[in-house]
């Protein structure tokens, strides 16, 4: 893992530092517009992804390979906490992630692990711009004040920290397997006839088995900044198949943001999201018509991990005293966003509801 120290690659025409560009899917030269094609080979790095142990990063070696393979600023937001990491010259004014003003620099002892992996924006702003726009117009309570606004001023592209498992489990299971059976019985009814009625009876009976399964880059945000319920509406990113190697290159003149929630968290983290699944494909395994009592004993082996970048266009803006996000996958260009509801849009709503169901009345009645 030395792909932070790796060279730079200067524009080959005017030597300025390039840039990654969405739109084109290549470096560019932010001052001549020169376009250099990305090789992964470029890195140093083999083409094909690579795991790091877990096991080894947690309790012998902690990860030393840290920082961003060029020189960075920090900024600390005052209102909602949010890292923001400056690579290259690019300074910010207000937080990416709730437009405060109030950022401060942020100083650390160690600089975070350096991720091996970005999946670069695909989604030029232009294209986010658009469905953005489209986005809130179809959306019937939001105030107007906002659909006129040129709500897309604030769009900020932003790479956020992920870490991704990948663990092989062995689990042992046992259970209670219920069989349903039925059996006839008769009865009064109220009239004192005899009548018949099928009763559902449940036979229990002990069951076990066991359960081989691998998981392959089970995916744990680090990001604090952007608003869990949206993060998870524009899911997945395509983290097994589309990342290129790290280089200072795709996060130059973008915001990053720094992860809070760290290796150690986020590896226990994933062991609970195993432990969940892994229960539900055990259960899937019990036979008969419904089961109790499932104990499972699961092993867990081999466990990996890596550190990946992926990229959402972000808009935040405040109404009243409310922070709201619009995001938008940057590889996918899936959407998700918050927005007020105006009050008086709905009230004249319901109220044309209620007239037109008196009218309907009104007219039943005098006919
Ligand atoms: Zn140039
Ligand atoms: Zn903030």
């Amino acid at each position: 893992m030395n792909n932070a120290t790796v060279g730079k690659h200067p524009c080959p025409e005017c030597g300025g530092d390039l840039q990654w560009n969405a739109g084109k899917q290549s470096l560019a030269c932010p001052y001549c517009g020169t376009l250099v094609p990305w090789k992964n080979s470029e890195a140093g790095l083999p083409g094909e992804v690579q795991e790091n142990d877990l096991t080894v990063a947690l309790q012998k070696h902690p990860v030393d390979q840290r920082g961003w393979g060029e020189a960075q600023r920090e900024v600390q937001c005052q209102s909602c906490h949010a890292i923001s990491v400056f690579v290259g010259n690019k300074v910010a004014q207000r937080c990416d992630f709730c437009g405060s003003p109030s950022i401060i620099d942020h100083q650390t002892e160690r600089d975070a692990i350096t991720p091996q992996y970005v999946l670069p924006f695909k989604i030029s702003d232009g294209q986010v711009r658009d469905a953005i726009r489209k986005w809130y117009g179809s959306r019937w309570f939001a105030p107007n004040r906002l659909k006129h606004a040129a709500l897309t001023d604030t769009l900020h592209g932003v790479y956020l920290p992920y870490w991704t498992f990948d663990s092989h489990v062995s689990a042992d299971w046992t259970a209670e397997a219920g069989h349903y059976y039925y059996t006839t019985e008769t009865y009064r009814d109220s009239n004192g006839r005899t009548q018949t009625k099928q009763v559902r009876h449940t036979r229990w009976v002990p069951a076990s088995g066991s359960l081989q399964h691998f998981f392959d880059d089970e995916l744990i945000p680090g990001t604090t900044g952007v608003h869990p319920v949206l993060l998870r509406q524009v899911e997945p990113f395509p983290t097994l198949t589309d990342l290129k190697a790290y280089s200072p290159e795709f996060v130059r003149g973008w915001t990053v943001e720094r992860y809070q929630i760290d290796l150690h968290k986020a590896s226990e983290l994933n062991h609970q999201d195993m432990q969940q699944k892994t229960e539900a494909l055990c259960s899937a395994q019990v036979p008969g018509d419904t089961q109790r009592n499932l104990n499972v004993d699961a092993q867990y082996q081999g466990r990996t991990f890596k550190h990946v970048l992926v990229p959402v266009w972000l808009v935040s803006y405040t109404y009243g005293s409310k922070n709201f996000q619009i995001l938008a996958n940057g590889y996918t260009g899936t959407l998700a966003g918050e927005y007020p509801k105006s009050w008086i849009k709905i009230f004249f709503a319901v109220l044309a509801v209620i007239m037109f169901v008196l009218i309907l009345v009104s007219l039943g009645e005098s006919q």
